[in-house]
């Protein structure tokens, strides 16, 4: 498949061109209405069927080769964050507060090019290619993966592999992170409600003081992952964000936490809404508050399917070469909804290096955070490949 190099080459200016026009228009989740129109509009020019407003504001769109034959998807995440961006690129964001912060532009932008690729080299290749353009991969716990394979864009017909990328710049230029099992972890949202009694500054004992109960709360919880996880088990528990009080001599009645608690086991992500809830609820009635938990089930663990990941190693291979491989050894604490369509089809998720050597890039979800755009020729190419290889090894 030495053509398919080849016609990336030519294509090298259109995927930049792409990431840059998402780039300065970015849309946060469930509002991704202009990238969603642009995207249907450029796979409708490639003559796919394109379906829009698939659970939301989802794309769909389905390519079919020289004749009838297995069925695969490529999925990439169209979204952005709620960020000042401040990386003073020439094609930095135009909509205030709003930033393209995790590389989705790129992922846009990859699998549009490589859909153009696909359908110009149909004679090459049969069977069906669906195409996910989901929105809102950063609205967790409710992203748009669940809403798309509820609208049914896993039936008729069920794709046998999927796969995704994500830029990562953790891992240098011209290579692919690798990793069978679990490579991403499950995310669930916790958040406690405190009420005390309100009253003056000055005189707290005629108060129950919900700043202290939850300040007692969250110093609690920390010892639920050193005291009651298996220390074998990785676990996190963050409260993020604590809002109490309203003027400093007034003791405050209430007090909202707001936290998320990442696991990989699925036996202790289980138990923890029991465990957190005990605590939380003793912490507070010990201080003569009460404290009111809600748990909400977020994304699962992503799991890499140890066939769909040999598929991807041969493609990452045929890319890169073999030196292009980067066995991932442990996987990250970060959630990502490509988990629920490798959940219903096997599936595999890549890590795309996108860092550039002997620089120390900002992480993703910083207001500097951009990659290097080298990277895009290879992940158009990887998606690709990944496209025709599975699609033969399912012949
Ligand atoms: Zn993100
Ligand atoms: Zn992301």
């Amino acid at each position: 498949m030495e053509y398919l190099k080849s016609l990336v080459n030519e294509h090298k200016a259109e995927v930049i061109r792409l990431r840059r026009h998402f780039h300065l228009h970015p849309e946060i989740g469930y509002e991704e209405h202009q990238t969603a129109r642009y995207v249907a509009q450029y796979l409708r020019a490639l003559g796919a069927e394109v379906t829009e407003g698939v659970g939301g504001v989802s794309v769909m769109g389905v390519l079919q080769g020289y004749s009838e034959g297995p069925c695969i998807a490529l999925r990439a995440d169209i979204d952005a964050l709620s960020l000042t961006e401040e990386t003073g690129l020439d094609f930095a964001s135009q909509n205030p507060g709003v930033m393209h912060a995790c590389g989705h532009d790129g992922h846009t932008a990859m699998l549009l090019t490589a859909a153009r690729i696909l359908s110009d080299t149909k004679d090459r290749w049969r069977g069906t290619i669906k195409l996910l353009f989901q929105s809102a991969e950063e609205c967790a716990p409710h992203g748009g993966a669940k809403d798309m394979i509820e609208a049914g864009v896993l039936d008729n017909p069920q794709p046998a592999l999927v796969y995704g990328l994500h830029l990562w710049p953790e891992i240098p230029l011209g290579h692919v992170g690798l990793k069978e099992g679990p490579l991403m972890s499950a995310s669930d949202r916790l958040r406690i409600h405190v009420v005390g009694k309100g009253g003056h500054g000055a005189m707290p004992h005629q108060a129950v003081d919900a700043v202290l109960v939850a300040s007692s709360i969250v110093t609690a919880l920390q010892s639920i992952v050193s005291r009651q996880v298996d220390p074998m088990d990785a676990a996190v528990v963050t409260i993020g964000e604590l809002k109490a009080g309203s003027r400093y001599n007034v003791i405050a009645e209430e007090a909202h936490l707001d936290g998320t608690v990442r696991t990989q086991n699925e036996e202790l992500r289980e138990i923890m809404p029991a465990r957190i809830t005990t605590l939380v609820e003793h912490t507070a009635l010990s201080q003569g508050a009460t404290a009111k938990v809600t748990y909400e089930k977020g994304y699962p663990t992503l799991h890499n399917d140890p066939w769909a990941l040999s598929v991807a190693r041969r493609a990452v291979v045929e890319t890169l070469g073999q030196t292009g491989v980067v066995e991932v050894s442990r996987p990250s604490m970060g959630g990502e909804d490509f988990a629920f369509f490798a959940q219903q089809v096997p599936g595999a998720f890549l890590w795309l290096g996108c860092r550039e050597q002997g620089t120390v890039g900002y992480p993703i979800h910083n207001p500097r955070y951009t990659f290097d755009e080298e990277a895009l020729p290879h992940g158009v190419e990887l998606l690709c490949r990944l496209a025709m290889l599975s699609l033969e090894e399912l012949s």
